[in-house]
């Protein structure tokens, strides 16, 4: 690509990188969401899908089922140990009652109080039986609901170790949609790299260029970004052995590229002056000229020497004398800067005349 010095020409290329830059940017926000779409491939995985269902209502039902027995079992033994605690304090209250009276009798020795002693007896061992029964049954809603508890704790554990299993398998499943929404993605970034790079090898100075290095930008982007959030463990391996493999390609391009050039330099500078300055087109030479350097072979030259006509490294000349009025001027030049005769041909006059 010749380096134009025209100003527009400057501009328009300048626009049409912008076209490359934003023919890659909305490439990329198209690969984006298609790629971000690949995961919808897969429907999403809960761990209700990988346990027995039966089994795991059964046991929800059955924990619900002892929740509630235990619920109920600790009220009914509220209730009961509040019996027992009244009868308990009844017989105490009685027995106290009949201590004191056992010690009164003792004191005044009535003895046609005999019959009332057996009575008193018999109502403190019925007390004494009512507490024992509200003791029983305190103890029968203890174990109704040590029983639930039991049961309950049991069911929540295999429920559990089932949903550890389910998410085992899950875990393993995922592992399987990871790796195949990876090679999606590959299956649809690895040919974009592939065009690219066929696309950038034969088109890249093509009248097209702005849409080659466009796509090109995008393939990378899609290879080296966008495969990222969905590399498996092993991913990595694709990704760098990829970049390995295009770093190399390029570099060998670059490399023959190089000697390439500067083989054809030093076969040019073999060639004699005038076919050398024909072969160079104007805005090259220009170009050069303009960073300082020798058009022919592209070395530091001191162009503003007034003394100095030749490029000292490959002998092509940078300055002459005018045909017509014998001002120094620029070799390249295709006009006289002085009288404006054109090159070879009086072509300035020419022009003159037809104006
Ligand atoms: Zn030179
Ligand atoms: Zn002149």
């Amino acid at each position: 690509m010749s380096k134009a010095l025209r100003l527009s020409e400057k501009w328009f290329r300048r626009g049409l990188w912008l076209v490359a830059v934003v023919f890659a940017g909305f490439l990329i926000g198209l690969g984006g969401t298609i790629v971000g779409d690949l995961p919808k491939v897969e429907k999403p995985l809960r761990v209700e899908d990988f346990l027995d269902r039966t089994a795991a209502d059964r046991l929800r039902a059955s924990i619900q089922e002892t929740g509630r027995t235990a619920r109920e079992g600790r009220d009914a033994l509220d209730q009961a140990r509040l019996k027992r605690r009244v009868a308990e304090a009844d017989t105490q209250a009685a027995r106290e009652s009949f201590q004191n009276w056992v010690a009164t009798r003792r004191a005044t020795q009535l003895s046609e109080q005999d019959p009332e002693v057996v009575s008193r007896t018999q109502a403190l061992d019925r007390l004494r039986q009512a507490e024992r029964t509200a003791q029983a049954e305190e103890q029968r809603q203890d174990q109704v609901l040590l029983d639930a508890r039991q049961r309950e704790a049991r069911a929540r554990l295999q429920l559990q170790e089932m949903e550890q299993e389910a998410t085992r398998k899950m875990n393993a499943e995922a592992r399987r949609v990871e790796l195949r929404v990876f090679l999606y993605r590959l299956a649809l970034t690895l040919p974009l790299l592939v065009a690219a790079g066929w696309l950038l090898r034969t088109k890249r100075h093509g009248t097209w260029w702005p849409f080659v290095w466009g796509f090109a930008a995008f393939a990378l982007f899609a290879f080296f970004v966008e495969l990222v959030p969905y590399l498996p463990s092993y991913g990595g391996y694709v990704r760098y052995i990829v970049g390995i493999v295009v770093t190399v390609l390029v570099g060998r391009q670059a490399i023959v590229g190089l000697n390439r050039y500067l083989e054809r330099q030093r076969a040019a500078e073999q060639l004699p002056d005038a076919q050398r300055r024909e072969e160079l087109s104007y805005d090259t030479a220009l170009a050069r000229l303009a960073k300082g350097v020798c058009p022919g072979c592209e070395r530091g030259v001191d162009l503003r020497s007034e003394k100095i006509d030749f490029c000292p490294h490959c002998g092509i000349g940078l300055y002459d004398r005018c045909g017509q009025c014998a001002s120094r001027k620029s070799a390249f030049a295709k006009f006289c800067h002085s009288c404006g005769t054109g090159k070879g041909v009086g072509l300035a006059r020419l022009v003159e005349g037809v104006a």
